[in-house]
């Protein structure tokens, strides 16, 4: 597929604690940095995402007390999993992973940083009502085709993919350059949605200048 000067590459949470040896690590999750450099050299438009959260964050177990990772809750927005503290804002783990070197990227968005919700999304917080600017800044800069890689593919990656569909924009998941965390079905969930929504998949080999 060719990349046109309206596509932009969002690269979803590369950062220590999702990356082996972090708080909250995604198996092989670095192993997604070296497809997303081979796909970056396409595309004159990257913007990171950084998960971003305050210490006492809701979204963490330790903030529940007698919860534990991976449990479920209900907030007064929904349904939200439980995490194991990861990504501070300050913190080490909350840094971009050292290998990635996107320095050209454009933007940093940060996501999650309000304590009381949690943000998988790109686009709208985990109350599905709380926008995060980015659909104005892409409509801004006239950026329309979303190329979405990263952690974890069936979480931030998924829900950025299923939001920028709603958004009404072609949204195209570079496989290879994700990888899942895969709770409760989570892969098998998002892979049907995106099925019925018109989310693309295809492999950082078929992009072309
Ligand atoms: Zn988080």
């Amino acid at each position: 597929m060719k990349i046109t000067s309206t596509d932009v590459l969002l690269v979803v949470d590369i950062q220590n604690d999702f990356c082996p040896g972090g708080a909250l690590a995604v198996a092989d999750g670095d192993a997604v940095i070296e497809p997303i450099h081979r796909a970056a050299q396409f595309f004159q438009h990257i913007i990171l995402t950084q998960d971003w959260h305050t210490p006492d964050h809701n979204s963490f177990s330790s903030a529940h007390p007698g919860k534990r990772p991976f449990e479920q809750i209900e907030l007064d927005y929904g349904t939200q999993t439980l995490w194991p503290d990861h990504c501070v804002q300050g913190t080490r783990g909350a840094d971009f992973h050292p290998a990635l070197q996107l320095t050209r990227a454009e933007l940093i968005l940060r996501k999650g940083f309000r304590r009381a919700i949690d943000s998988y999304s790109a686009f709208f917080e985990n109350d599905r009502t709380t926008a995060t600017g980015l659909a104005g800044y892409l409509r801004e800069r006239g950026l329309n085709r979303i190329f979405l890689a990263g952690l974890a593919y069936d979480y931030c990656v998924a829900y950025s993919a299923l939001d920028a569909r709603g958004l009404g924009m072609p949204v195209v998941i570079l496989r290879d350059a994700c990888r899942a965390i895969d709770l409760n079905g989570s892969v098998a969930e998002c892979e049907r949605q995106f099925a019925a929504e018109g989310v693309e998949q295809m492999n950082t080999a078929d992009l072309s200048a």
